[in-house]
């Protein structure tokens, strides 16, 4: 059996966006040039290109700059340009490319930076001087590099979508599996040995169709699964607040908004180090070119705090430079996800960071309003939330397609910058009704240096609930109780600030004064957390779970001994916090002795209580 057309096709020029007639090929020779009729912006009106498919690619103008038709109207298309348009003129040439922008995947990727379309910055650097010379064009991998390749199928085997092919090592920490390509199939004719460059055949099928090293996958269609699965364990992240009050699932989509300077950009760079992910894919779409650059040497610098590799050798960063025109960013996100699914169908877990999904929403109404469509609120076009919903909807935990079976999972952490912190505004509010959690970040505590700044009131985990028994069977039983008790507390001690700020703390019971202490400590040692400390970076479950269970047991036996008479001044709060600092920057595998330091603190206020009371 050799593959369908369509299929074979899709190998090699993959067709456009869902639901969208795939392009078609290049018009004959005979058929007139299309040329740039209009010019705005990064936006060209290109006439006559009467075949032009939703998504095409093109090459615009003389330079052949890189671009995407955004709009078919009759022979009339409009084109978004990828790279910088001064100097383009009207009448100069466009050429369609037959293909709709696609990312290249195969070994490779893990290590990678790269442009909202898929160009090595590194490699492009090297070709073109320091920036980005427009129109020049460079595959994503290298195809210098050869590969050695792991067969794992013979001859006379029949293959189907998503079948595990062979294995490439692509680097110490990462087994790169080769899949049969969606929508192909057939009986392996041949199978090529030796080490294998991107572009070579790793088996040839009866009907002759080739199946490279690296497909093609156009980025705005997600890629097919078997089965969506439910989330039903967490994404766990090192970061306390989170794992502890809102967890996110693999697969989960979570976002984090926040106003400048309240973290957004370190609890990204935080996942990216830290999460429990077999792969990182880090999208920074638009932010300040310098801050940019800054954040990248320094992922490029970082060592995995598990393998103690580089960081690098499980990431792929995709970044918006600053030389490139706002559309680019509309694409990066899509060749992002775009990758990172592919990574998910290999059966990884596969965390994808976005860094700032706002900058994205402000490509989409740039470029809607140079279109001049209609504008919904605040001059966003009106499909944005659908956009949003479909971009969203790609994260998850799936069964994959193929053999043998695979589970893999892509979840999605999206930083918002909403103007102001105002959550109200649009882009917040598409996102949150799609998301499974929200981080939300808040300036306040960001001033007050509360560190991560997620703000408890607001935040909120629609999966709280269903991770409980994974909590309980692998954290411990008591996780859910602690969880519960740390709530409870914090809501407890915002209600007694409150009452404090308008009668003073003085005229507060003892009971409730302790309360207030034990918060005061809550926030600072369980849900702060310093990104510079080496230890405290990353928080592992027992380490979560023995701050909290401390606070708890604090509370519990202060309470007794005030009961029993005693003054809160006798009992050892400010010796707990030291010893719950020392806790939090000791080695999660030698924190016994902080502990133990800690438990003899609550044993003495127990004694306190014990000795009046008895
Ligand atoms: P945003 O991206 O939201 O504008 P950043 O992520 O750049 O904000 O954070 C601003 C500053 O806040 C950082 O430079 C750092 O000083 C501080 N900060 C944020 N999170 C932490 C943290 N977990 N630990 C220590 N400092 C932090
Ligand atoms: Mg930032």
């Amino acid at each position: 059996m050799s593959a369908p057309p369509a299929a074979a096709a899709l190998v090699e020029a993959p067709g456009a966006a869902a639901g969208e007639p795939a392009a078609p090929p290049a018009e004959p020779a005979a058929a007139a040039v299309a040329r740039i009729a209009r010019l705005h912006g990064a936006l060209a009106e290109v006439t006559p290109m009467p075949g032009a498919a939703l998504y095409e690619l093109v090459r615009v103008g003389e330079r052949g700059l890189l671009g995407e038709v955004i709009r078919v109207r009759g022979d009339r298309a409009v084109v978004q340009v990828y790279e910088e348009t001064g100097g383009l003129r009207l009448g100069e040439p466009v050429r369609p490319t037959g293909s709709a922008l696609a990312a290249e995947l195969g070994p490779g990727l893990l290590g990678s930076i790269l442009d909202g379309v898929g160009r090595p910055l590194a490699r492009l650097a090297a070709a073109s001087g320091d920036f980005l010379a427009p129109g020049i064009s460079a595959p994503t991998l290298d195809p210098e590099r050869a590969w050695p390749v792991r067969p794992l199928v013979a001859v006379g085997d029949e293959v189907a979508a998503g079948d595990v092919l062979a294995e490439v090592d692509e680097t110490p920490v990462l087994v790169h599996r080769v899949l049969v390509p969606p929508g192909v199939s057939g009986r392996v004719v041949r199978v090529h040995e030796g080490p294998l460059h991107a572009a070579d055949p790793v088996v040839t099928l009866d009907g002759g169709l080739a199946l490279p090293l690296a497909q093609r996958w156009p980025v705005r269609q997600p890629r097919p699964v078997a089965e969506r699965l439910p989330g039903e364990r967490p994404l766990l992240t090192g970061q306390r607040v989170l794992d502890l009050l809102f967890p996110v699932p693999e697969g989960g989509a979570v976002a984090v908004p926040g106003g400048f300077g309240t973290g957004k950009t370190v609890i990204e760079q935080s996942l990216a180090k830290h999460a429990a992910a077999d792969v990182v894919v880090f999208v920074g779409c638009g932010e300040r070119g310098n801050e940019m650059a800054e954040a990248l040497a320094e992922l490029s610098a970082l060592e995995d705090p598990r393998s103690g590799r580089p960081l690098l050798e499980r990431t792929v960063l995709v970044v918006n430079t600053s030389n490139m025109p706002v559309v680019a960013r509309e694409a990066s996100i899509y060749l992002g996800i775009t990758i990172a699914e592919h990574y998910r169908d290999m059966g990884y877990r596969v965390a994808m960071l976005v860094d700032s999904l706002s900058r994205w929403a402000e490509a989409l109404r740039e470029i809607a309003s140079h279109l001049q469509e209609m504008p919904g609120e605040e001059g966003y076009p009106t499909y944005l939330g659908n956009r949003l919903g479909r971009f969203y909807e790609r994260a998850g935990r799936v069964r994959a397609l193929g053999r043998p079976g695979r589970e893999g999972s892509l979840t999605l952490v999206t930083a918002v910058s909403p103007p102001g912190g105002d959550l109200s505004e649009p882009v917040t509010q598409a996102g949150l009704r799609v998301v499974g959690a929200l981080w939300a970040l808040d300036s306040r505590l960001a001033q007050q240096r509360q560190f991560p700044a997620v703000d408890w009131a607001t935040s909120w985990s629609l999966h709280a609930e269903a991770l409980g028994p994974w909590f309980a069977r692998e954290a411990g039983a008591e996780w859910p109780a602690l969880r519960q008790a740390t709530q409870e507390l914090l809501a407890r001690e915002a209600e007694l600030r409150e009452v404090a700020a308008l009668v003073g703390a003085d005229a507060l019971q003892d009971a409730d004064r302790l309360l207030l202490g034990i918060g005061a400590l809550a926030r600072e040692h369980l849900l702060g957390q310093n990104a510079y400390d080496r230890e405290d970076a990353c928080s592992g479950l027992a380490k979560t779970a023995a701050l909290a269970r401390l606070l708890r047991d604090m509370h519990v036996a202060g309470a007794a001994a005030l009961a029993a008479g005693r003054d809160l001044a006798e009992l050892p709060l400010p010796a707990l916090g030291r010893a719950l600092g020392a806790l939090r920057s000791a080695p999660e595998i030698t924190m016994s002795a902080q502990v133990e330091a800690a438990e003899r603190l609550i044993a003495s206020a127990r004694g306190a209580g014990g000795a009046r009371g008895g």
